[in-house]
């Protein structure tokens, strides 16, 4: 395999919720976190299915458990000057956003984006002998349309444009230089704002749309002999629509089109990740979505990858998480 390259693929179970306890749901999913392994049985048979991944998280698991092994190493290898990207997949209401943001306080409930904050800085705070400078941008792509959160007009619909010195880029993305933890947390609070007022305004539900919250840290020093020295790393914290197949929403008309274009870049996706762990395929096709394309230097070559596939416990759920088991061990090194 080319390069430093890797994915990780990681799948968390959360706890049966209040409504599925008051319904009398019964759990279907076993976690076995010792030896990374998910197992699924079909309610009323002795069907069980079992997949095993990089790591596996049951409905105990905290915040930080998840950060130690996934989280952790991305940022530690984007401050080293790599790129990499985290993506959180899976059904609507099973815990993307759980991960990726978490809450605020208690201070454990913190997520893996405003964990990866706090562990830039404290890095780069302890540096002597060299200058870094931090950028975030944070963006979303609903219907294949690219807006950006940070941006004054929210409802604009962006550009990806390409050209040999910048590769693949959003033509008037707002990119914010960030000086520490605090800052870069009010932006990502005001882009989550604007996520929810924007799909309010556009008629739709956020949970249809993907988003992409990037920072970019580029470190320069010099060495022993006196030359400069300059990395840039960069990390994309990725929260996916939900994936979940229309037949389930009963979708009509642009709702079922939406569907549609989701769809087709969460395969997109899949497919990319799927070509990059098989060794054997030369062509990797980037080009298929928006997403795939955005990503692209952030996925293959020098990169790391995690992908947290998010689950529910629950019996009457059984075809989405099995489809999301499905798509999880596709995207796993053989
Ligand atoms: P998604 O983003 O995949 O649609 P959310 O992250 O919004 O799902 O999760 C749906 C609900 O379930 C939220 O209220 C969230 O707090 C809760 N939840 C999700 N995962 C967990 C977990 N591991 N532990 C406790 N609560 C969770
Ligand atoms: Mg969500």
């Amino acid at each position: 395999m080319a390069g430093r390259e890797s994915v990780k693929v990681v799948v968390r179970c959360r706890p049966l919720n209040k409504k599925e306890i008051a319904e009398s749901r019964k759990p279907i999913v076993v976690i076995d976190t010792a030896i990374g392994s998910v197992e699924i049985t079909k309610a009323g048979t002795d069907d069980t299915k079992r997949f095993t991944f990089d790591s596996v998280y049951d409905d105990k698991s905290t915040q930080r458990d998840v950060y130690d092994d996934t989280g952790f190493p991305l940022v530690e290898s984007v401050l080293q000057g790599y790129n990499g990207t985290m993506f959180a997949y899976g059904q609507t209401g099973c815990g993307k956003t759980h991960t990726m943001q978490g809450k605020d306080s208690p201070p454990e409930l913190r997520g893996i984006i405003p964990t990866s904050f706090e562990h830039v800085f404290d890095h780069l705070k302890l540096l002597k002998d060299k200058e870094a400078l931090v950028r975030v941008s944070y963006l979303e792509l609903y219907n294949e349309e690219i807006r950006d959160l940070l941006g004054a007009d929210h409802l604009a619909k962006l550009e990806l444009k390409e050209n040999p010195e910048k590769g693949v880029f959003v033509k008037g993305l707002r990119s914010v230089v960030v000086d520490g933890v605090e800052a870069i947390d009010a932006l990502m609070a005001q882009g989550n704002a604007v996520r929810t007022t924007g799909s309010t305004a556009m008629n739709a539900e956020s949970s249809r749309s993907h988003s992409i919250f990037t920072i970019v840290i580029e470190m320069s020093g010099k060495r022993e002999d006196g030359t400069e020295h300059v990395t840039a790393g960069k990390l994309n914290l990725v929260d996916l629509a939900g994936s979940e197949r229309q037949s389930k929403t009963k979708a009509t008309g642009a709702r079922l089109k939406e569907g549609i274009k989701i769809n087709l870049s969460l395969t997109a996706l899949g497919n990319v990740i799927s070509g990059l762990v098989e060794s054997s395929q030369k062509h990797i096709p980037y080009r298929d979505s928006k997403l795939t394309r955005l990503l692209q230097d952030s996925l293959g070559g020098n990169t790391k990858t995690v992908m947290m596939a998010a689950i529910g416990p629950a019996d009457y759920n059984y075809d989405e998480t099995i489809s999301t088991l499905r798509y999880a061990n596709r995207a796993k090194n053989i």
